[in-house]
């Protein structure tokens, strides 16, 4: 059985194996070339204010455009990363590309004060290297540390361990900013929570997908909306910001408006688009 003979080793033929299990071995073993060679890339979704709309940060999404298979999305390959430990070199080069672009975005446009969040995968948030990472993609391209913000699941703050991570405290100390992804899939300690130094709860898409127009669509008692605005209080509580992902349309950019939420990313703000794009909207955005 491929797996169990060891990782990033060929294994013999084996009629048992499916074809999904082939390419995905396939795809992990090009991995690594794939890097060398320069084939990823990274997208960006605008945060916007539910205030005022405005863009306040992007979060930086890699793709892998793949010479023959076209652009894959990271649900393709993040996980295959991890198995194969490429992704502490794979998210060491997203972190200082998205600091690239974001220090471009910088330059050309200082008062918009655009921040660039990264996520972090559980490895590579427990790698011992992480801070020094940061640090070196914060000098190396001179973005200011409180224009980057890390994007860590609650299972990667809870680290292997099973307790928050120490390195979580040296990453503040740099003075990025610290987001919880997904928020409300994993299993949030809350008196962790209240001591880690975390600025911003991301709430996670489900959440978001249940509130609809017709109140008679989803559960007759709006569970989801009062989830959600159980967790902005709590947030707010904590004196945290809050982001709500996945919004797909103008009544839950609303809803979520009234429930005080504080910005939202979605297809209803922008879906993810190169760097380029990016500028453009920088450029329609500024104001005399
Ligand atoms: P995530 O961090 O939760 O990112 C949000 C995902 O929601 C993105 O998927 C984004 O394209 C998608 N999305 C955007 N608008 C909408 C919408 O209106 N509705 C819904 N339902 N979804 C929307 P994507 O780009 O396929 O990324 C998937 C996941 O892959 C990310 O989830 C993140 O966990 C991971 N990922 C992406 N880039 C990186 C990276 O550079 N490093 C690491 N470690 N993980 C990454
Ligand atoms: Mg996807
Ligand atoms: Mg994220
Ligand atoms: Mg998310």
């Amino acid at each position: 059985w491929a797996k169990a003979e060891g990782r990033g080793r060929w294994a013999v033929y084996d009629p048992e194996r499916s074809a999904a299990d082939i390419a995905r071995s396939a795809l992990a073993a090009g991995l690594p070339a794939a890097l060398d060679r320069g084939e990823f890339v990274l997208h960006y979704q605008p945060i916007v204010s539910l205030l005022d709309g405005t863009m306040l940060a992007v979060e930086a999404l890699v793709r892998w455009q793949h010479p023959e298979l076209g652009l894959i999305g990271p649900d393709r390959f993040i996980g295959l990363a991890e198995e194969t430990g490429l992704i502490v070199r794979l998210g060491a080069w997203v972190l200082r590309q998205a600091c690239r672009d974001a220090e471009g975005w910088r330059r050309a446009y200082p008062e918009a004060g655009l921040v660039v969040s990264v996520n972090l995968a559980a490895r590579q948030a427990d790698d011992p290297a992480i801070v020094d990472t940061v640090a070196e993609a914060l000098t190396r391209t001179g973005l200011p540390a409180e224009l980057l913000q890390l994007e860590l699941t609650e299972s990667a703050v809870m680290g292997t361990a099973g307790e928050p991570l120490r390195s979580l405290h040296e990453l503040a100390g740099l003075g990025v900013r610290l987001a919880i992804d997904d928020f409300g899939t994993g299993y949030s300690n809350l008196a962790y929570l209240r001591r880690l130094p975390i600025h911003c709860l991301k709430l996670a898409g489900p959440f978001v997908e249940g509130i609809r127009a017709d109140g008679a669509d989803v559960a007759a008692d709006h569970r989801d909306e009062r989830i959600v605005d159980a967790l902005v209080r709590l947030a707010h509580a904590l004196e945290l910001w809050v982001t709500a992902e996945a919004v797909e349309t103008e009544v839950q950019a609303e809803r979520l408006r009234a429930l005080r939420c504080d910005t939202g990313q979605g297809r209803w703000f922008g879906a993810p688009v190169p760097a380029d794009r990016i500028r453009a909207r920088l450029a329609g955005e500024e104001r005399p």
